[in-house]
């Protein structure tokens, strides 16, 4: 079987730290081209944009959007329409109902729309899931707490509408607990604190309930200096199971369970690959859900301007 030529539309920091050494590493897909208005990659065929790519270079099978979420809707119906596979970086939208006509083109077509959520790939994920399957949760805590001015410098779109603000690292902690929790979970109260001059949140405290009363409390920060923080704990009737460093680790009380170095994107590219082969989509919306209730239900306080440097 032929390797599945892939361009990278976006080059930016996940494109060059992640998804590049990521197609190097998986078989059966290979970086082909690439797409960005300010950046290349030498010996890989270049275009200034993806409308450009797609008239250039018809033997691209499939495209990797990195770019802001802003503009993914418009770049991914056009890979679409030129009859290319599509892999969305997280959030796959900045709004919900901007993926249900790319499903339905994808489904028409045959093409796979594939809607990652690298978190889901992080080693501890499963383990944590299965362990939860057969216990009685009695609550969950996350803490997903960074430095934005060292993970998103000068990253302008992260704080306009649609760019998600502290959202963007948190939805990571929802893709995770949406995929490890047996049941669905609902936002019931949230507070979200929005710079003065800024569009979007720099943190939200937000409270989570589901069908049996389960208590589960998410604090998002972005003004985290010192150690950062992104943990999972759950309390259950065999003990504490925690999730920490995004994934990687899992501790069930004292004893390490799961202690793994990221290789979330190789993930990401093995299920790209078996989608493709498979003639398949694969989009879950549920945590981008529960942001689009963030804002809709969250209470909005005015904290100090945020300002770069
Ligand atoms: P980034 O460093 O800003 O890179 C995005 C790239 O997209 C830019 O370098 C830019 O390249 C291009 N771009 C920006 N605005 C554009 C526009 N209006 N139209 C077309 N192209 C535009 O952002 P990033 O951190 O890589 O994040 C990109 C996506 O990956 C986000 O959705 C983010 O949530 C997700 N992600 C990021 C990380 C991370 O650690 N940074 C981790 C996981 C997922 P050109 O100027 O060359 O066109």
């Amino acid at each position: 079987m032929t390797a599945i030529r892939v361009a990278i539309v976006g080059l930016g920091k996940i494109a060059r730290d992640q998804h590049i050494p990521a197609i190097a590493e998986t078989a059966g897909i290979e970086l082909a081209a690439t797409a960005s208005r300010n950046a290349c990659v030498e010996g890989i065929e270049h275009f200034a944009t993806l409308d450009e790519l797609l008239e250039s270079t018809p033997d691209i099978d499939a495209v990797a959007l990195c770019t802001p979420p802003q503009v993914r809707h418009a770049q991914a119906a056009a890979a679409l329409k030129a009859g290319k596979h599509v892999l969305l970086e997280k959030p796959p939208g900045a709004t919900v109902s901007e993926l249900t006509p790319l499903i339905a083109v994808a489904r028409q077509t045959g093409r796979t729309l594939f809607a990652t959520w690298h978190s889901r790939f992080a080693p501890a994920v499963e383990p944590a899931r299965d362990f939860i399957a057969n216990r009685q949760i009695k609550s969950v805590a996350v803490e997903w707490k960074e430095d934005v001015r060292v993970w998103h410098p000068g990253q302008a779109w992260i704080w306009e509408p649609g760019g998600l603000g502290v959202f963007d690292p948190g939805i990571n902690a929802l893709s995770i607990l949406t995929r490890i929790l047996p049941r669905p979970f609902f936002l019931t109260e949230a507070e979200l604190s929005f710079p003065g001059n800024r569009a979007a949140p720099i943190a939200a405290d937000l409270k989570f309930s589901d069908q049996t009363g389960l208590p589960i409390r998410a604090e998002f920060d972005w003004r985290q200096s010192g150690p950062q923080t992104w943990d999972i704990r759950v309390d259950t009737d065999a003990g504490c199971l925690t999730l920490s460093s995004g994934g990687s680790r899992l501790v069930h009380d004292d004893r390490t369970l799961v202690d793994e170095k990221q290789a979330e994107y190789r993930g990401i590219y093995r299920r790209f690959v078996e989608l493709i082969a498979s003639r398949v989509s694969d989009v879950d919306l549920s945590p981008l859900v529960h942001v689009a209730d963030a804002f809709m239900l969250g209470r909005r306080i005015e904290v100090e301007p945020f300002l770069e440097d």
